[in-house]
């Protein structure tokens, strides 16, 4: 070694993988010592920005605990660790460098969202202040930023599918990096730190509940467990686009997003064993709709390059200064599950049960929020800040702004009919049975529309509207198309009675 020992911190944030991470790449050919760093920021423990949620639920926490501890257990087993503190990562990489004295440089991915890139500003202001040089890395998507054929990014289209197709046929997706066996050491002198406990971060574990579509645990080891099993021991993959719109348990989709939010599996490495799946069994519509639906990933990713602040602050035509009271009591019953319709109350309560909810299912109340409740869209994208196990910024605010009509969707006012979308993707209604256990009683497609029902029928079910289950706090006239139409009816007290 010639000359003073280089020592590389390598702050982490959403890219917990030791796999394809250029971060600690870069750090291990350009550092004789190596601490890999994350810091549980006060921040994201506060209040989300309009509405006061708690910007960390209890699913994701766990689901972030478990990820840091895996990894701090993958970095043991190659010779080094994670250092974990808790505090603002500016404040706790400028106590590094001035208790190291020798800190040579910096190193992390950049994010796209303003709470991040303002802490990657006072990141490069502390090590300006102190002379230690700045290595930043993008790597958050399948595509790299500096690949995409849209330069400057302003030149983004604002239409999905013209991204998709531009980028399919004018860039290429970066071959994932392999990591070494052997890391280089943590420099002498540094604690390894404690990991919190989730009452330390102000969360109560969280009851797992049976009925969950979630009961995986974080980290990287569980992410590339799960991409195993999907792809290669059970070939799901291969029927992905026949079954992707599922809506109970766990094998309906891939499941990859709570991964993918906080970096525990790339994306790269996602998209080469898909290559490598079409290239040993079979290349179909549902191994291309993977990639398809990663891409939405990106595109949101870019949409927030592109817009910066704005994606928080778009207003939609619901949107007001200060909330009504009544405005107040709807968003109640929406984030509790009890709006009296049925479909939506199911898929809130596995929301808030579990920390997921199917992509059907977030249309869906995406929808019913914004076009028929008509709320403040940026109410219900905080409540899903709030819950989501697999929250990330630019798919979460980007997907609410499509919904809202007030994003990157050519068509203008989709709004989604619950009823028909519920017979077409719950048509027995065993999805609602699952979640709304007291409307079990009610058979069929009927579940759909207890409202509809004549008072026998209800009385049967053991049903009693107002009592034991809500009456609708809202119907739209197009629902009534679709009341007679499910596989099972029985009981109807006739059209549009509210
Ligand atoms: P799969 O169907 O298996 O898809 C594979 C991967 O593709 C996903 O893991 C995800 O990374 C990506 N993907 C799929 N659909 C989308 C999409 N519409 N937008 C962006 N990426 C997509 N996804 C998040 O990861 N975090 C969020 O905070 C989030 N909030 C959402 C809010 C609303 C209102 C809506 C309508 C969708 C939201 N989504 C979000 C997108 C999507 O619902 C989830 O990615 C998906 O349901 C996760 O399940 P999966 O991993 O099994 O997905």
């Amino acid at each position: 070694m010639s000359g003073a020992a280089r020592t590389a911190i390598c702050l982490l944030r959403c890219d917990l993988r030791t796999h394809d991470n250029q971060v600690l790449h870069w750090a291990q050919s350009n550092a004789d010592f190596v601490i890999p760093l994350y810091c549980f920021d006060p921040r994201h423990y506060l209040g989300t920005h309009c509405y006061g949620f708690p910007k960390t639920g209890p699913h994701r926490l766990r689901f972030l605990l478990e990820s840091v501890k895996d990894l701090r257990e993958t970095l043991k087993k190659k010779g080094s660790t994670l250092v974990v503190r808790k505090g603002k990562p500016e404040d706790v990489v400028r106590d590094l460098i001035t208790q190291l004295g020798s800190v040579s440089a910096v190193a992390f991915h950049e994010e796209a969202t303003q709470e991040e890139l303002d802490v990657e500003k006072g990141l490069c202001q502390v090590c300006s202040q102190h002379g230690v040089k700045i290595q930043t890395f993008w790597a958050s998507t399948l595509y790299h930023r500096d690949d995409l054929p849209f330069r400057p990014i302003a030149r983004l289209p604002d239409v999905y599918t013209h991204f998709r197709k531009a980028v399919e046929s004018g860039a290429k997706v970066r071959p994932t990096l392999c990591m070494a066996d052997q890391l280089k050491p943590l420099a002498p002198g540094v604690e390894e730190g404690c990991i919190p406990t989730m009452e330390d971060l102000g969360q109560k574990d969280p009851v797992t509940d049976p009925r969950t579509a979630f009961p995986c645990s974080g980290g990287e080891t569980q992410a590339l467990t799960r991409l195993q099993y999907y792809f290669w021991d059970t070939n799901l993959v291969a029927s992905y686009k026949e079954t992707r719109n599922g809506l109970v348990g766990m094998d309906y989709s891939t499941k990859f997003a709570p991964w993918l939010a906080l970096g525990c599996i790339s994306p790269r490495y996602i998209y080469e064993q898909i290559r490598k799946y079409e290239k040993e069994r079979t290349a179909n519509q549902s191994t291309y709709w993977v990639l398809f639906e990663l891409l939405w990933r990106d595109y949101f990713r870019f949409v927030a390059l592109k817009y910066g602040k704005r994606i928080f602050s778009l207003r939609g035509l619901q949107s007001k200064e200060v909330p009504w009271k009544k405005d107040l009591q709807l968003f109640d019953c929406w984030k509790e599950g009890k709006t009296g319709v049925p479909f939506v109350d199911a898929n809130m309560r596995e929301l808030a049960a579990t920390g997921f909810m199917s992509n059907r299912g977030r249309q869906n109340v995406a929808s019913f929020l914004t076009k028929d409740l008509g709320l403040d869209w940026r109410m219900g994208a905080e409540w899903f800040e709030y819950l989501l196990v697999d929250y990330d910024v630019c798919s979460n605010y980007g997907n609410w702004l499509y919904s809202a009509g007030i994003g990157n969707d050519p068509r203008d006012n989709r709004k989604f009919n619950m009823i028909k979308q519920g017979l077409d993707y719950d048509g027995n209604g065993d999805y609602i049975r699952l979640w709304v256990p007291e409307l079990q009683g009610i058979k069929g497609a009927d579940i759909h529309t207890p409202w509809a029902l004549n008072s026998a029928a209800l009385s049967q079910a053991g049903v009693t509207l107002g009592e034991t289950y809500p009456q609708p706090v809202v119907t739209a006239p197009e629902w009534s198309r679709h009341i007679n139409q499910g596989p099972v009816s029985t009981g109807k007290a006739g059209m549009g009675l509210v």
